[in-house]
């Protein structure tokens, strides 16, 4: 069987997939990047093809992407997380479409016209607010497991209105209104508005507006909120979190093609 892979090692999650080539997923895995990016790389790729049912070796093409995909001494070649998630989106979305990712220490927001050609980029990378970063910051703050704190948002039944702007300040200004006797749950609906409200700082949404990234794998209440700060709908892609690996794995696919058709 023909299979290809993509491996794309973020800030803070590394992640593999496996495709054939129909383009169909047959494996994938996500673990945390660490200070060693080259074995966290290794570890999610050999669990991917594991899961796959496939041998290392039965991977035809491996491309790398992310921030730290020159570590993936591994593959065959590699490839920006922009052009990744963007490929990934218009595989599922071929049309004119808004990508807005939600890392773990940045944010993206990528155009794309009907074509699928990229016709805008906005990034912040300069401030944790509005990132994974931040919620993580904030949940070990509260001493709350951050896998609860979607479930938390959910159930609340007031936005609080966060008014700092830093991650360091909001912390202070969370415990400050927890001391106070607000709503847990309140608040931290607040924080996942104050994400929202950061993307909605950085560009317009135009086109299908389609979201990615672990933020929003993890806490979908993300991309209702942001839908409601723009007046607009919001959809999440399917597997989010793993998108830049299977944009990576499109197109290490499609090198494939091309090997085959200059040959
Ligand atoms: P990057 O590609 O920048 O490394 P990801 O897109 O993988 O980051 O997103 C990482 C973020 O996903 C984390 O900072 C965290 O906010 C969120 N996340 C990851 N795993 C979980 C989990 N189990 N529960 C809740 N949130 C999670």
């Amino acid at each position: 069987m023909r299979a290809f892979a993509g491996v794309d090692v973020g800030t803070t999650a590394t992640k593999a997939v496996v495709i054939n080539a129909n383009n169909k997923i047959l494996g994938s895995f996500v673990w945390r990047s660490g200070t060693d990016l080259a074995s966290a790389a290794r570890v999610v790729f050999e669990e991917a093809v594991k899961q796959a049912g496939l041998s290392p070796q039965a991977i035809q093409h491996i491309t790398a992407t992310g921030y730290g995909r020159h570590n993936v001494v591994f593959a065959h070649d590699a490839r920006t997380e922009i052009g990744c998630h963007a490929r990934g989106c218009y595989h599922y979305f071929p049309e004119a479409i808004t990508v807005v990712d939600i890392g773990g220490q940045d944010s993206k927001i990528i155009k794309l016209d009907a074509q699928g050609r990229r016709i805008g980029f906005k990034m912040n990378r300069k401030c944790a607010a509005g990132t994974g970063a931040f919620l993580e910051e904030i949940a070990h703050k509260l001493d709350i497991p951050l896998s609860d704190l979607n479930g938390l948002a959910r159930a609340a039944s007031h936005t609080a209105r966060i008014g700092s702007y830093c991650t360091v300040f909001t912390a202070t200004e969370v415990l400050d209104r927890i001391r106070a006797g607000e709503s847990t749950g309140d608040i931290v609906r607040g924080l996942f508005d104050s994400v929202a409200k950061r993307i909605l700082e950085m560009d317009t949404l135009t086109g299908r507006v389609i979201m990615t990234g672990g933020v929003v794998a993890f806490n979908d209440i993300v991309a209702e909120l942001l839908s409601a700060r723009a007046g607009i709908e919001v959809e999440i892609a399917p597997h989010p979190q793993e998108m830049g690996a299977f944009g990576a794995a499109l197109f290490a696919a499609e090198s494939e093609v091309r090997k085959f058709v200059n040959s």
